[in-house]
């Protein structure tokens, strides 16, 4: 089974929540803005270039929240002709809106909870009505962990509703605790349990194994494309200062033309990381579900 082509679209960093485990730095004033640097259309080239160049890609269409951008769901519905779509969202919005104009067949969700901010049976009626709708959805939660003893209940009320889930683990300090290293062992053991992830990709997310010159397709078979419209090997590169590839309304922009090793110590993104040619190639992580793709054009 050849590894699907994929991209990470962070569309924009605008978001209607600020929850208290975001990684995004929202101080910092130009981060609100980058998506204004390319229009709509730049993308849309962009993505009909990639096509044309290399087949249809799974693009994961992350922010921020993707539903804030402006006429999300024409950008998405036309990118959407030519390549499959898996969209990270808080589903802050109206399920009907995007009902007969994204085809359940090409688009998937990664539906996130955020109990700061949203009522639990509002965001799981919304979650089940666009299961209802054939879409393929999976939840998540962050295993934030003032909040870790809500979890099981939030795990049944999945399980109620043949939601796939995931639990994800915090990154972060809080007080003099650093996590994930710093969860206990139960705690750990119901992360590793309850996650439509397998080992491998748990273990990258609880910092198990190093990758720092590991050979990986990343940049290859993948890439991440920011708001601005800049390219990345992949999101640990950027923060790294390295990995810069080139920027969508560059004519030239070519992926890699082989595997490279890994330039971080430890692997950040659980899609990237499927890339690393040490687990075998031969499958992709797509918003916490595995998806198999033949990259049919
Ligand atoms: S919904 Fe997502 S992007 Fe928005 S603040 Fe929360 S974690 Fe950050
Ligand atoms: S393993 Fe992760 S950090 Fe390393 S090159 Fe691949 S995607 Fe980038």
């Amino acid at each position: 089974m050849p590894m699907p082509l994929a991209a990470t679209w962070s569309l924009a960093f605008i978001c209607n929540y600020r929850c208290p485990y975001c990684f995004i730095p929202w101080n910092e004033s130009k981060i609100g803005v980058q998506h204004a640097q390319v229009t709509a259309e730049n993308w849309l080239e962009f993505w009909e270039r990639m096509y044309d160049a290399h087949g249809s890609f799974w693009i994961h269409v992350a922010g921020g929240e993707p539903f804030v951008y402006p006429g999300i769901v024409d950008l998405l519905a036309r990118v959407s002709e030519h390549h499959s779509l898996s969209v990270s969202t808080n589903l802050s919005w109206k399920p009907d809106i995007l009902y007969g104009r994204l085809p359940p067949g090409k688009v998937a969700f990664g539906l996130s909870f955020h109990p700061h901010f949203v009522d639990f049976e509002r965001f799981l009626s919304s979650a089940v009505d666009l299961q209802k709708h054939g879409y393929t959805v999976t939840v998540a939660v962050v295993a934030y962990p003032p909040l870790f003893s809500r979890l099981e209940s939030y795990r049944l009320e999945f399980e109620v509703r043949d939601l796939a889930y995931n639990f994800l683990p915090y990154q972060g300090k809080i007080g003099e605790k650093n996590y994930p290293q710093d969860y206990t062992k139960d705690e750990r053991d119901f992360l590793y349990l309850n996650t439509v992830q397998d080992r491998s990709t748990r273990d990258q997310q609880m910092r198990s194994k190093p990758t720092l010159g590991r050979l990986c397709a990343a940049g290859q078979m993948r890439f991440r494309a920011d708001a601005d419209g800049v390219i990345y090997r992949c999101a640990p590169s950027v923060k790294l200062g390295v990995g810069r590839m080139g920027h969508i309304q560059d004519p030239d922009f070519k992926l890699l033309e082989e595997p490279s090793p890994c330039p971080a110590e430890y692997c950040t993104c659980p899609e990237e990381y499927s890339y690393l040619l040490d687990l075998g190639l031969n499958k992709a992580l797509v918003v916490g579900r595995r998806v198999r793709d033949s990259n049919s054009r």
